[in-house]
């Protein structure tokens, strides 16, 4: 086989016939059996570059993967692909006076958010801190900072890449601007990224935490959650998830193993702004954990308490264009259905703010997301009966939900089959075409949403 010649790297290569071959093409969702010709680990820009001339040569592809969390988005077969870990690649550089972090392709969340929060600054990262930032960012890329700062893959202010002829470059606004615009936010399939130059944010102060009640009060707090957030300034943001809870010491004794709603917020500001804030949800009372408080910067990310290990999963998601009553009178029609038993989460996350407005001039792919909230239901699935059973309830939940459904689609959120042109304006979505045409001709690089 072709990958038994692979080239001397600063990482490692792994083959199907080599012990670790099972370990190394594990990707974070391990419900995703990915088999590819060969695994490598790369550990330098030259390590890439030797891959991606080395897949030429040899009419094989190249499907980079920091983490795997996209694992079930790329859903492709990579028989004849090597798969190109980017995790070694995980310095972090950040420089306080400019506000801005140099990455790796293979830092987390979780680690950049610890790098920034020395010098009290913070990026724009997503809700969990095992997720990939170049993925994130790649894809569009939300979480606690976006109502305020937009979306992370318009934070992006440099990328350095190896391009599907083997060349390495930096691209930016001045430099490969088309191949920079389309990367920010139209995902990861033009080039394959070794680094990022991102933007920083300062912040002070912030309150976070979550507030939970037994799942069979979902209506009323969604509609309660629905009128607090109409006029709610853009430093908070709130997350209301309906979850199925296992029985496990980790999770604190009132909701263990329990069905809840629980409200996760988080207010970029003095804490006693946050405390008058967060007063009209602690008004109804019946709380059954209220954790709600200051909390320090680096925290933010690990706050929502989304799961770090990985495990077996599927969901999908869908943008709403609002959240009125019959929108959360269908959400609570939805939960005390049969089908909703397969999910183990139903998350609607408030957007709006500076995502809803175009961003400044010289932005990404994606410069806004057309929604008020983003919907994304999803389970463990440890064997193929429990997956199909999430994907009949994710499908559900999009049926009922289609009638406030918004048109477009976030690719981050969105399982595998969903059709990528609608996370983008048309002309945008025909534009992104040119640029890979123009970039990754024979389609070198497989990507999450590449159709
Ligand atoms: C538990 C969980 C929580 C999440 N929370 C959020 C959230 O709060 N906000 C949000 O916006 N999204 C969230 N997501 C979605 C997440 O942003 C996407 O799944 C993202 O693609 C994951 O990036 P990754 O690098 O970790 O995953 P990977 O599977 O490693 O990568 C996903 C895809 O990104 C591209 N890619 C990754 N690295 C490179 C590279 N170096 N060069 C070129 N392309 C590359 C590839 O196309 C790859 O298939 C979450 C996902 C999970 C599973």
């Amino acid at each position: 086989m072709t990958t038994d010649l692979l080239p001397d790297l600063d990482g490692r290569h792994v083959l199907p016939s080599d012990d670790g071959y099972d370990d190394a093409r594990r990707p974070w969702n391990t419900a995703i059996d990915q088999r590819p010709a060969a695994v490598v680990e790369a550990a330098s820009v030259a390590d890439v570059q030797a891959v991606v001339r080395h897949a030429r040569a040899n009419g094989l592809h190249v499907a980079p993967q920091s983490t795997g969390h996209g694992a079930e988005a790329l859903a492709v077969d990579l028989r004849g692909a090597i798969l190109l870990r980017t995790s070694r690649l995980n310095a972090i550089a950040v420089d306080a006076e400019a506000r801005t972090a140099r990455i790796g392709a293979g830092v987390t969340g979780g680690a950049l958010a610890r790098a920034a929060a020395e010098h009290g600054l913070a990026a724009t990262l997503g809700l969990a801190p095992s997720v990939g930032v170049a993925g994130l960012a790649l894809g569009g890329g939300i979480g606690w900072l976006s109502r305020v700062h937009g979306l992370a893959s318009n934070a992006i202010r440099s990328i350095d890449v190896v391009t599907a002829d083997g060349a390495a470059r930096t691209v930016d606004a001045d430099r490969d601007p088309d191949l920079f615009f389309a990367l920010r936010g139209g995902g990861g399939r033009f080039a394959i990224v070794t680094g990022l130059e991102l933007a920083l944010h300062p912040v002070d102060a912030v309150s976070a935490g979550m507030l939970a009640w037994p799942a069979e009060a979902t209506g009323e707090v969604l509609e309660q959650v629905r009128r607090w957030t109409r006029d709610a300034p853009e430093a908070l943001s709130a997350v209301v998830r309906v979850l199925s809870l296992p029985p496990i010491e980790a999770i604190p004794a009132p909701i263990r193993g329990r069905r809840i709603v629980a409200v996760v917020a988080a207010y970029l500001g003095p804490h006693h702004d946050a405390e008058r804030l967060i007063a009209p949800l602690r008004g109804g009372g019946g709380t059954l954990v209220d954790t709600f408080g200051p909390i320090a910067i680096a925290d933010l990310v690990t706050v929502a308490g989304d799961p770090e290990a990985p495990g077996p999963a599927r969901g999908d998601g869908l943008l709403l264009k609002d959240l009125t009553p019959d929108a959360v009178a269908a959400v609570e029609a939805l939960v005390g259905g049969a089908a909703f038993d397969a999910l183990t989460i139903l998350e609607l996350r408030q957007l709006g703010g500076a995502l809803g407005r175009p961003a400044p001039a010289g932005h990404g792919a994606l410069d806004r997301v057309d929604a008020g909230w983003a919907v994304f239901a999803g389970g463990s699935a440890p064997d193929a009966a429990a997956a199909d059973a999430i994907v009949a309830a994710a499908a559900g939940i999009r049926e009922g939900l289609a009638p406030y459904a918004a048109e477009q689609v976030l690719l981050n959120s969105t399982a595998a089959g969903v059709d990528p042109a609608r996370a983008f304006a048309p002309e945008t979505w025909a534009r992104l075409a040119r640029i890979h045409a123009a970039y990754d001709p024979d389609g070198l690089i497989l990507a999450a949403h590449r159709t």
